[in-house]
């Protein structure tokens, strides 16, 4: 019988996506520059214009996805799902309404499911970048997909 969890681990060397809406932008350059010294030791990548400005300002390499309005988020959604995307800073805007709005809501669900660690705004981020964890290898668990698709399929 099929356990309902599997353990999933999460590198040393994060995979990290970086994503801003455009009010907080800003922010998030001023926070990547903060902890740059960190962010160096991890893959980084992001929706297109973020990951642009990053590069831009701060001189660290950030694999740039499409922009987010036009399908970005979803790639870092597959990406988590996939399980190579492991960590995830997102300024999100909570005082303006986003044009992707169901996009945003995907990526913060499918983290949930698969139990990656998200920050959505600065304190938050600022308290994952410092834990103890970011050095280390680090095992959760996460829904057995390959028993879940053959609970359902033979029970459907
Ligand atoms: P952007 O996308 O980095 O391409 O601006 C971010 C977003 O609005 O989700």
């Amino acid at each position: 019988m099929q356990d309902e969890f599997v353990t999933l681990v999460i590198g040393k060397q994060k995979n990290v996506a970086l994503i801003a809406h455009d009010s907080k932008k800003a922010e998030m350059i001023g926070w990547c520059e903060e902890n740059k010294e960190i962010l160096k030791k991890h893959f980084l990548c992001g929706t297109g214009t973020t990951a642009r400005m990053i590069t831009d300002k701060t001189g660290l390499p950030v694999r740039g996805y499409n922009s987010g309005p036009l399908g970005g988020d979803q790639q870092i959604g597959a990406k988590i799902v996939e399980g190579k995307v492991d960590f995830v800073v997102f300024f999100s805007d909570p005082l303006a309404a986003q044009p992707h709005d169901p996009d945003v809501k995907a990526l913060l669900r499918i983290a949930q499911v698969y139990d990656i660690p998200i920050a959505n705004n600065r304190a938050t981020a600022d308290f994952m970048i410092h834990s103890r964890l970011m050095d280390l290898e680090y095992d959760h668990e996460v829904i057995n997909f390959r028993k879940s698709i053959s609970d359902r399929a033979n029970n459907l």
